[in-house]
Formats: C-alpha cells, sequence, structure tokens
C-alpha cells in the first residue's frame, strides 16, 4: 500500500485519501480484508441521472460508473435502474407491435435470471386470450432472452420451423419455446413470429398497428 499524503476521509468501513503519488484511492474493510481501489474523483461531479453527487464515504464513492456514450460518470445504481427502465420500454414496445395483447397489469418484473454484468430486472408478461402462455424476456451479458412457457402443449413443430433459419440459440418443446437475440431488433421480430402462430386471437381493435398505414380514427 502506498503511502499516504491526505487523508479525506476515514471511518471503520475504510477510508478516502490522496495517496504519495497524488492518486485518489478509496480503501474498504470487510472483516480483517481490506481492498484498495482507484477510482475517479467524483468528489466535485454530479450524476447525470440523479442530479446528486456522491456521499464521501468510501462505498458511496464506489457507487459509481462511466457512461461513456454520455460521457459523464453516473452512479452505478442509478445506471442500473436507468437500464432496467429502457429495457422496460423496449420489451413492452416489442409486445405491442406484435399481435399479443398485453393485460393492462400483464407486465410484471421479475428477478434476473442470469446476473451478467447488470442485475437489471426481467419482465414477465401476460396476454389477453392466451390464459395459458406467459412470455419472460430479460437482458443476459450478449443477447435477449426470450421464453415463452405454456400450459397447454404448443405445437413445437411448427415453432421450430419458424426459427429454423436463424442461427442462435433456441429450443422448442412441447411446453416452451426459448430463443435469444442478438440484437433490439431481432427481439422485436421473435416476439412478433412467437404471436403469429396464435392463429384464433383477434385482431387489435385500435392504436398503432405495426406495418399497417391505416389510420386509427379517435374520438
Ligand atoms: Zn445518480
Amino acid at each position: 500500500m502506498n503511502a499516504t499524503k491526505e487523508m479525506i476521509y476515514e471511518d471503520e468501513t475504510g477510508c478516502i485519501r490522496i495517496d504519495e503519488f497524488d492518486q485518489f484511492s478509496v480503501q474498504i474493510k470487510d472483516g480483517e480484508y481490506t481492498s484498495g481501489y482507484m477510482p475517479v474523483d467524483v468528489r466535485k461531479m454530479t450524476c447525470c441521472i440523479c442530479g446528486e453527487g456522491w456521499e464521501l464515504k468510501p462505498k458511496a464513492i464506489m457507487n459509481q460508473y462511466e457512461c461513456r456514450s454520455a460521457r459523464s460518470m453516473v452512479h452505478k445504481t442509478c445506471y442500473e435502474r436507468w437500464l432496467t427502465f429502457e429495457q422496460r420500454m423496449l420489451f413492452i414496445k416489442a409486445v405491442q407491435l406484435s399481435k399479443f395483447r398485453m393485460l393492462r397489469d400483464g407486465v410484471k418484473p421479475i428477478k434476473n435470471q442470469y446476473g451478467g454484468a447488470w442485475n437489471t430486472d426481467w419482465f414477465e408478461f401476460r396476454f389477453d386470450q392466451l390464459d395459458h402462455i406467459t412470455l419472460t424476456i430479460g437482458r443476459r451479458k450478449r443477447v435477449y432472452e426470450i421464453l415463452m412457457k405454456s400450459t397447454q402443449p404448443l405445437d413445437s413443430k411448427r415453432f421450430k420451423r419458424k426459427f429454423e433459419t436463424e442461427n442462435v440459440t433456441k429450443r422448442f418443446e412441447p411446453d416452451l419455446v426459448l430463443l435469444h437475440a442478438w440484437d433490439d431488433q431481432k427481439l422485436m421480430e421473435y416476439v412478433n413470429i412467437l404471436s403469429l402462430q396464435f392463429d384464433d386471437l383477434e385482431e387489435k381493435t385500435s392504436g398503432f398497428v405495426a406495418g399497417s398505414t391505416k389510420t386509427v380514427r379517435l374520438g
């Protein structure tokens, strides 16, 4: 451990200091172990998501993430929440642009089923006219996972045929269809293809219909 030039803060959880090489460093004590870090000096910065700064405590300082695309330091926890929000909107959009008709309270956040870099929620969807179907969508490290479960037997051969040309992780069983989608576009496409395999679904009666030029009169 480098010598301390200036002690900024110290308590039983660790310390924040400037070392002999003028480096901003944080130490966190966990029982008898001490871990050292050299995070960004965020003392005068503001997280562009919540608009707050960083509390001058070792663990609070470590709650930081450099969001390169936003050219900004943010709280790691804020970033995770924002990612969850963004994914939630994306998944809802995918469902809304498909033939599935989401129930009014048909989206439920569930625990992340993968545990990648970010612990974002996964989401479970329930649909009108399809009581037997649960669609779960979530983010893994590099792909989206789409898992459709059914309590009534599915025509797995039909689903398999529809995704024949897709070179991705996929599984087709009488009680489930599992697909990995490489990007947002593929996610939308796959959810739509899944929805099109339910022949008896009534057409959506209002709102925007994907791929349609029909205008819907309001009021
Ligand atoms: Zn924040």
